[in-house]
């Protein structure tokens, strides 16, 4: 299926990596280098390398595998190749894998000569119904994602084969996405998962493709509206006010979409205390369901402290994305200490 987009041609289903060639055809690239990482590469780059035409000026690139290999280091490397490869103006680049492999490819692509194309072809499902869609690229400098650029991919292929091989845990991560654009945006979406969520655990295809594009049409829309987040786009953000300083509390053993969905929860609390939030129970079920967790150990004061150090804050007041209901939320700067008594206990 293709999912309008009046940035990139966002092509959704079972075997669509086929269609790669007509892609890359309506580019006519001189010159196309993949980038993906060595795990990615184990699993599924002889197939890609296979089924793009041979005519092709092809290069492949496995960086390592790791959110500490999305740095300027490995863009230095992606950079290289392609200068010693001859690259010019007139390449692509195609990501294939997950988010990291997403950001840092389009980070390098959107930099190399003053930017080539680029495409993406995520492989996880965390990429699939967000990373790889929006133009987001970056790497970590520092602390993460702190250098970036908004760079629109040519074509996104989302194709659902890669997840046979994706370990559950990363399944797990990018199920607590899905789960927040139904908060933000649909409640019949929301009811759709309760109801299938032992099949969305079993990788039903069908239900797995029909939840993909959902959540791809629901970010395509917010990207079009709002693509470098003046203020709309903010709305994503619901889970990760509270998630992003769980993440980092924990040193990053709570994975990103484990420490969303406690957010969400946090958030469902806050919104419960202040503006009369009725459905808190509802959402702890269907995280449960997916075997996502709830709550943490970490001291509730110090996320909350954190939360001000987000890049979304503003003047000393945490920007929270609150659900008034499941399928609406709106957008709070909330006072630390409202924040603090909202979420205690
Ligand atoms: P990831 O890229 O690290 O992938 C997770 C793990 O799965 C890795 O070990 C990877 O090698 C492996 N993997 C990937 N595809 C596989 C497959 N098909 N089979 C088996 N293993 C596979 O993590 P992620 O969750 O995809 O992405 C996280 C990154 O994305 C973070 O750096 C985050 O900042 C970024 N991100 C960016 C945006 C954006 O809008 N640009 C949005 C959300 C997250
Ligand atoms: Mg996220």
């Amino acid at each position: 299926m293709k999912i309008k987009s009046k940035f990139s041609s966002i092509v959704v289903g079972r075997n669509v990596l086929n269609q790669i060639n007509v892609e890359m055809g309506k580019i006519n690239p001189s010159k196309v280098c993949i980038v993906t990482n060595r795990t990615v590469a184990s699993f599924w780059l002889d197939k890609v390398v296979e089924v793009i035409d041979s005519d092709n000026n092809l290069e492949t690139i496995e960086i390592d595998d790791g959110e500490r290999y999305k740095s300027l280091a490995t863009a230095g490397l992606i950079w290289k190749k392609l200068l010693e490869k001859d690259f010019t103006r007139k390449s692509l680049l195609i990501a294939l894998g997950g988010g990291i492999v997403g950001d840092i490819a389009g980070f390098a692509a959107s930099t190399f000569m003053r930017g080539i194309d680029f495409a993406q072809v995520p492989t996880t499902l965390l990429s699939q119904v967000d990373a790889g869609i929006g133009g987001k690229t970056g790497v970590n400098f520092h602390r993460k994602n702190t250098v970036g650029t908004f760079y629109q991919p040519k074509f996104v292929l989302v194709d659902t084969q890669f997840l046979d091989t994706l370990p559950k845990a990363e399944f797990l991560n990018g199920l607590a996405e899905v789960v927040k654009y139904a908060i933000v945006f649909d409640e019949n979406f929301f009811r759709f998962l309760e109801e299938n969520a032992g099949k969305v655990l079993a990788k039903d295809r069908e239900i797995i493709q029909k939840i993909i594009e959902r959540c791809i049409a629901m970010k395509v829309d917010v990207v079009e509206r709002d693509e470098r987040e003046g203020g709309l786009r903010r709305i994503l953000n619901f889970g990760h006010t509270f998630g992003h300083p769980i993440e980092k509390m924990s040193n990053y053993r709570i994975r990103h979409g484990f420490a969303v969905s406690i957010g969400i929860m946090m958030a469902c609390s806050v919104a419960e205390k202040m503006i009369g939030f009725e459905q808190k129970k509802e959402v702890e079920n269907i995280l449960k369901k997916f075997g996502l967790p709830i709550s943490t150990r970490l001291e509730r004061r110090k996320i909350v402290e954190e939360t001000l150090k987000d890049k979304k804050a503003w003047y000393g007041k945490t920007v929270l994305v609150l659900p008034e209901r499941i399928g609406k939320v709106v957008v709070r700067e909330v006072e630390q200490k409202d924040l603090l008594e909202a979420v205690a206990g």
